[in-house]
């Protein structure tokens, strides 16, 4: 089917109505399903719609078995739980949709229907377990730090990814050796850092969890920029895990928990902003109203806490820069993260800061609107899709001969560097603050890159 034609299959909405598949608590909201009118227009713009052409891989066909489940005419089997599975949850399609369908809010409920009411197998729940287990708590990725470490630095990773060996393990632990980050020192961040010059605001940042510990470098370029731009930076050393991960991935109940523990630590915090550097933990954050909408004690405290929250490029947008640029030549490719673009609606503000650093040159990648195959654990649990979906993007990359990629998302920085090697381009990833914590700093390109 192609985009624009009308679906065949809604052809079934005359069958009589029979008791809904979800259960009561939050189900995806019929009222949102409605809204859909089945233009196509968000067809384009899905990476799995692009990769596989398949309707049921498409924002429309997902919504058309929402309402089908919703209807009472099927139930939660493999095959729709399929469908659902391998959408990136990435709100391409939100951006592209005429109509405001706000899908989001109807994945992030299936999804937590999906988690409720059916069972995956022993070894993806063991898989999700160690995932959520993980990622969800920078205390246990600290441990892996050193064997990382070591595992790096010692050369073994070289001999092993040389060897082949990897290519006789699972394909979801090859993906995970294949997303490893490149490990830097660890640099730790005050609980608070003190304002250049005259303060201008008191900030709040959120650290994250996989950006704490195997990004520290994004962390303290943050602090650094917002602290020259006459931002004092609260850094509070209680706060957990948001729960990005989580909610993206149905696990509602314990993403509610962490919610609860972030509000509570950055209220303590009495700040003017809270500043995010990793997109999908920002896009969460700013649902935090939505999340606990049934906790009187947290609901009205969780809207004030979203409306604090900002990306730092939209921080750093908001006030007329104090700090020198010293120029950077180098041709920046950047890459819209989709958290960023779709969820968070913020494009031209990363552009802007880019722009205002001399001599650097800014590259736009081809399909801007499509995932990089990131998307939170999807390279994780999905990793051929996330393979097909990376390497169509680094060949779009590499025409563009970029000295460096620039992204505001650590699960970005991750899918570009490894789609980027597999296909023979080794360009590096970074942050797009760390591109202008170089140029306050006036290190080098040289220095910035080895
Ligand atoms: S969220 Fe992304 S992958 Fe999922 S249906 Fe929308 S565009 Fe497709
Ligand atoms: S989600 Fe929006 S763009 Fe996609 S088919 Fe429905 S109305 Fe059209």
């Amino acid at each position: 089917m192609e985009c624009g034609e009308p679906a065949p299959a809604y052809t079934m909405t005359n069958t009589p109505p029979k008791s809904s598949t979800f259960d009561e608590h939050h189900p995806p909201s019929n009222e949102i399903i409605e809204k859909c009118v089945h233009c196509g227009f968000c067809l384009p713009v899905c990476p799995t719609y692009v990769l596989w052409g398949q309707e049921m891989d498409s924002p429309r066909g997902r919504i058309y078995l929402m309402k089908l489940a919703a209807e009472g005419g099927t139930d939660m089997n493999a095959n729709w739980v399929g469908h659902f599975d391998t959408c990136l949850g990435c709100m391409a399609c939100m951006t592209a949709c005429p109509s405001g369908v706000d899908y989001g809010k109807l994945i992030e409920a299936t999804r937590a229907q999906i988690e409720r009411n059916t069972q995956r197998s022993p070894g993806e729940k063991r898989h999700r377990h160690f995932m959520f287990e993980t990622f969800t708590r920078p205390e246990r990725l600290k441990r892996l730090r050193l064997p990382l470490l070591v595992y790096q630095k010692s050369g073994l990773q070289a001999v092993v990814r040389a060897s082949g060996i990897l290519n006789f393990l699972p394909k979801k632990m090859q993906a995970m050796e294949a997303l490893l980050p490149r490990l830097g020192p660890n640099e730790a961040i005050a609980e608070i850092t003190p304002a250049i010059g005259e303060k201008r605001r008191r900030v709040g940042l959120l650290l994250g969890c996989v950006q704490r510990e195997f990004f520290p470098q994004v962390n303290a370029a943050t602090a650094r920029v917002l602290a020259a731009e006459g931002c004092e930076v609260v850094a509070p050393q209680a706060q957990t895990c948001c729960g990005a991960l989580l909610v993206h991935a149905g696990e509602e109940a314990a993403a509610v928990e962490l919610a609860k523990k972030t509000i509570d630590a950055f209220e303590r915090a009495n700040v003017d902003a809270i500043v995010t550097n990793a997109a999908g933990c920002g896009s969460n954050v700013k649902e935090y109203g939505h999340l606990l909408r049934d906790d009187p004690a947290y609901a009205e405290r969780a809207k004030k806490f979203a409306a604090k929250c900002k990306d730092i490029s939209e921080v750093l947008t908001s006030f007329e820069p104090r700090a020198q640029r010293h120029p950077l030549k180098l041709r920046v490719a950047f890459h819209d993260s989709c958290h960023l673009q779709h969820a968070l609606g913020v494009r031209s503000q990363p552009r802007a800061l880019l722009a205002k650093i001399p001599d650097l040159q800014l590259a736009e990648i081809p399909e801007a609107a499509i995932c990089c195959g990131s998307a939170g654990i999807y390279n994780l649990v999905q990793p051929d899709a996330a393979n097909a979906i990376g390497d169509r993007k680094a060949n779009l990359i590499a025409p563009l001969r970029a000295d460096v990629v620039a992204t505001g998302n650590p699960g970005c920085v991750l899918q570009l560097q490894s789609s980027l090697a597999r296909n023979g381009h080794p360009t590096p990833v970074l942050h797009t603050i760390q591109l202008l914590d170089a140029s306050i700093r006036g290190i080098t390109p040289g220095n910035l890159l080895k």
